[in-house]
């Protein structure tokens, strides 16, 4: 099984995370790309980096003009206000009025909440994020059987045009969309301790990609407002999403009571090829963690994973700076390398 993986991911440098009244030290750091990294490399796995696809591929998932936005962000944000980190402190309410001409204006309009800060190098790092992604689902289309796209900073929380949850452009959605090129049918399946929220908000009206997301319910966690088990999708997308929720303080029997709920669903749907929202953030001693995962339990859902027999990119998530992500990552990966040999 081979990763995927670009140096210039580790240039998004965010500082601060404004959180239940605070500013603390961002989780989101380039450290937690660095030792899932390193761990690929103690374990002999042969890491590839991703050709250059150009942003057509993500412009298929979100709207044009927000990705067009991020690209100069950050220097019409510097002009105006030095060097303070961008972060976004006007939204839009209820009725969106429409976007202003300035660039205070414009980074509330396309960023949903505060924990996006942007720096210098934002862009650079979410665009070979997203080619990762797109480099990972290509050779999954070229006939390899299971590909982990080590992408970072994260994008399952990014809506089509909002910036949201530490995401800005939607890796897993960009690697669903590019396998819809060649299968017809796609799912993702998103274990991430936090809802696929922006997942769900791309594809909610449609048939083609189903969304599956297993995390702590949002009535009492982030992301809170989206995943609740009664939104089942709209239109033509009517069942083509399922969210499956856990409650504070479930241990791993529960979380794979209920992630074999999405297996099933998933192969009721006929999915010919599968998408992972690969998060570690279950994990018992994740510092945003709620919920009691362990090494083995991610064992568990690797195994099953690849006893789904379909085509997979592996799309890297959340999982913050705990004492066991390397760990759950070495743990996740070698078994579905391991697993996929066996099977041949
Ligand atoms: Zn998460």
């Amino acid at each position: 099984m081979k990763a995927i993986f670009d140096e210039r991911q580790l240039k998004h440098n965010p500082e601060r995370y404004f959180r239940r009244g605070a500013y603390i030290p961002h989780p989101e750091q380039p450290e937690r790309a660095i030792l899932i990294r390193d761990m690929l490399v103690k374990n002999g796995f042969a890491i590839d980096t991703p050709s250059d696809y150009g942003v057509e591929p993500i412009k298929a998932v979100h709207d044009p003009a927000y990705v067009d936005f991020w690209k100069d962000a950050h220097a019409r944000w510097r002009a105006e206000a030095g060097d303070a980190e961008a972060i976004p402190t006007y939204h839009p309410g209820r009725r969106a009025g429409r976007p202003s001409s300035s660039i205070y204006g414009q980074l509330g309009w396309w960023a949903t909440d505060t924990s996006v800060p942007l720096t210098e190098n934002t862009y650079e790092a979410i665009y070979w994020s997203a080619q990762t992604a797109i480099e990972a689902a290509n050779r999954v289309v070229g006939g390899e059987r299971m590909v982990y796209g080590l992408c970072r900073p994260p994008g399952h929380h990014a809506l089509s045009n909002g910036a949201n949850g530490f995401c800005i452009f939607n890796n897993a959605a960009v690697a669903a969309q590019e396998l819809r090129k060649s299968y017809g049918k796609v799912a993702v399946f998103d274990i991430d301790t936090h809802t696929g929220n922006g997942t769900m908000d791309i594809f909610y009206d449609r048939a083609d990609v189903f969304v599956c997301s297993l995390h702590v319910d949002p009535d009492v966690y982030p992301t809170y407002y989206l995943g609740y088990a009664d939104e089942t999708g709209e239109g033509a997308g009517q069942g083509a999403t399922l969210n499956l929720t856990l409650q504070p303080g479930d241990g791993v029997e529960a979380i794979l009571t209920r992630f074999r709920e999405g297996v099933k669903a998933i192969q009721n749907f006929g999915a010919d090829a599968l998408v992972i929202s690969l998060g570690f953030d279950m994990a018992e001693d994740d510092p945003l963690s709620v919920v009691g995962m362990t090494g083995e339990g991610f064992a568990t859902m690797a195994r099953e994973i690849v006893a789904m027999d379909l085509p997979t990119a592996l799309i890297q998530e959340g999982g913050y700076l705990g004492p066991s992500l390397q760990n759950n990552a070495e743990v996740f990966l070698t078994t579905c390398r391991d697993e996929l040999l066996k099977t041949g």
